[in-house]
Order: C-alpha cells, then sequence, then structure tokens
C-alpha cells in the first residue's frame, strides 16, 4: 500500500486556486524531486500536506498510510510520520533549539547529528532568530533528525545555501533515509522540492516530476528531467515529454 496518495487535489489559497487537480503516489522508500517555476505552487502543495493554516483544499483527497487525513490536525497529520522542512523557516523567540528539539526528539543519536551538522553553538539560541541561510537549514534537517519521519517532505533544502552546506544537509538527510545500512531496503521515503537539482547530486533520486499551471505535468528519471530543464526550460521539458507519448 502507498504511503502517500494524492487524488485529484485542489487547494486555493487566499481564494485564489493554485493546486488545480493533481495526483501522486509515493510508495515506501521511494525518494522524489518536484522541480518547477517560482510561485507555482510547489510550496503550497507541502503546506496542504500537513494542512497548514491558509491552505484550503477544496477538492480530491490525501491518504496517508491508506487513512483519509481530511479531519486531521497537523499534528495528527505529524503522528501519522510525516516531517516536513520549511523553504521559509518561522522564526519563534522564547524557544532554545534544544527546548524544541527536546519536545520532538525521537531519534537515539542527537547529540552525534547535532554535531555532525555543526549546531553545537546554536542549541541555546532562540529558534532561527538571526540564523544564517544555511543554518536555518541545517536547523530545519536537525529537526527532521529528531523526529525521524516514515515520509520527509523537504522544501528547497539548496535555496539559499552555499555548496559546502549542501553538501553537510545531504549527508543528514541519506542519514534519516538511513542509506547507511548496507543491502537493506530504504524504509522511508522523501519529497525533495527542487529549483536548481543541486541535490540530485548528494541524494539518491528515484523519480522526478516538473509541477507546473497546478498540476504534475511529466514524471520520469530525474536526471534526464534535469537535463531536459536546463535544455528547454520547465516548459520545454513538457512538450519533449509529450512528443514521446
Ligand atoms: P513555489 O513554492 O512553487 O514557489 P508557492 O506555493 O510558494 O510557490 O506559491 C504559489 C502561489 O501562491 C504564489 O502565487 C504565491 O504568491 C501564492 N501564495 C502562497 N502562499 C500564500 C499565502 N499565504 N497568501 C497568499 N498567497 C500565497
Ligand atoms: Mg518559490
Ligand atoms: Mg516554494
Amino acid at each position: 500500500k502507498p504511503l502517500l496518495e494524492i487524488i485529484d487535489l485542489h487547494v486555493s489559497v487566499a481564494n485564489k486556486e493554485i493546486i488545480k487537480g493533481m495526483d501522486l503516489q509515493v510508495n515506501k522508500g521511494e525518494v522524489h524531486v518536484i522541480f518547477g517555476p517560482n510561485g507555482s505552487g510547489k510550496s503550497t502543495l507541502l503546506n496542504a500536506i500537513m494542512h497548514l493554516p491558509g491552505y484550503s483544499i477544496d477538492d480530491g483527497e490525501i491518504r496517508v498510510k491508506s487513512q483519509n487525513i481530511q479531519e486531521m490536525s497537523t499534528d495528527q497529520i505529524a503522528n501519522l510520520g510525516i516531517g516536513m522542512s520549511f523553504q521559509h523557516p518561522p522564526k519563534i523567540k522564547g524557544v532554545t533549539l534544544r527546548n524544541f528539539l527536546g519536545t520532538i526528539n525521537r531519534s537515539e543519536d542527537l547529540e552525534a547529528e547535532i554535531r555532525a551538522l555543526s549546531m553545537d553553538a546554536f542549541m541555546e539560541r532562540e529558534l532561527n532568530v538571526g540564523f544564517s541561510g544555511g543554518e536555518l537549514k541545517r536547523a530545519e534537517i536537525l529537526k527532521l533528525y529528531a523526529q525521524s519521519p516514515d515520509l520527509l517532505l523537504i522544501d528547497e533544502p539548496e535555496s539559499g545555501v552555499d555548496i559546502e552546506n549542501i553538501a553537510i544537509i545531504s549527508k543528514s538527510i541519506n542519514k534519516i533515509l538511513q542509506e547507511d545500512r548496507p543491502m537493506k531496503m530504504r524504509e522511508r521515503s522523501a519529497i525533495i522540492i527542487t529549483h536548481t537539482g543541486h541535490i540530485l547530486n548528494y541524494v539518491q533520486a528515484d523519480i522526478g516530476h516538473v509541477f507546473m499551471d497546478g498540476r504534475i505535468v511529466c514524471t520520469g528519471n530525474p536526471q534526464m528531467i534535469m537535463d531536459d530543464i536546463k535544455k528547454l526550460g520547465f516548459s520545454g521539458c513538457v512538450a519533449c515529454v509529450k512528443e514521446q507519448k
């Protein structure tokens, strides 16, 4: 049974329809990447899955582990095993990174990961307040590591981040995906939103999609889609796939 099923999903934000009937299925162990132009609704998709306020699901269905999540709160959805790292993480005054991680931690070796992500010096600071681009993303991935979800929703891990930080973040993503366990089937899954595709150099993705005009317009090998986008742009990639059909 699929981990996540999205069926004919329609989502509006501020009374504007952003997602216009999209379908997606993520099975256990699969890593999907979603490419797409700025403002096309990629973040809206992840925010809608998590039922964040302001994202109205007008039609269609989201199922997690075969359960319709329609009536569930964000907290209940997280407890089903979905974790999200934000493109623009909120700053929370009065809550330290250590306190925050303490409330969500399910991992066994968080201290080691704090060191691996060089976040030791940030543990007593207010969550995300004054963090640089790379520090924000490292804190987000540390949060995911603590949560250890079955499905990771990662929104633009490379945006505003230098190449060295992308490598560090990717290493943690691979640890959450348990890629270090030899000869074992991947147990966890991810949807990674990427604008640049840099993440493909570090994380083994299985399936790529282009999201445009409110829906997924093409699906295939992530690297091939990336190459198409580089040569032909997002719409060119769509045309390319259409021709093959
Ligand atoms: P992407 O992540 O693909 O760049 P977004 O999902 O962030 O795109 O945004 C899609 C569209 O929805 C944009 O036009 C954006 O301005 C609009 N939008 C997203 N969030 C909000 C919001 N909270 N209020 C109003 N408009 C929003
Ligand atoms: Mg964007
Ligand atoms: Mg976005």
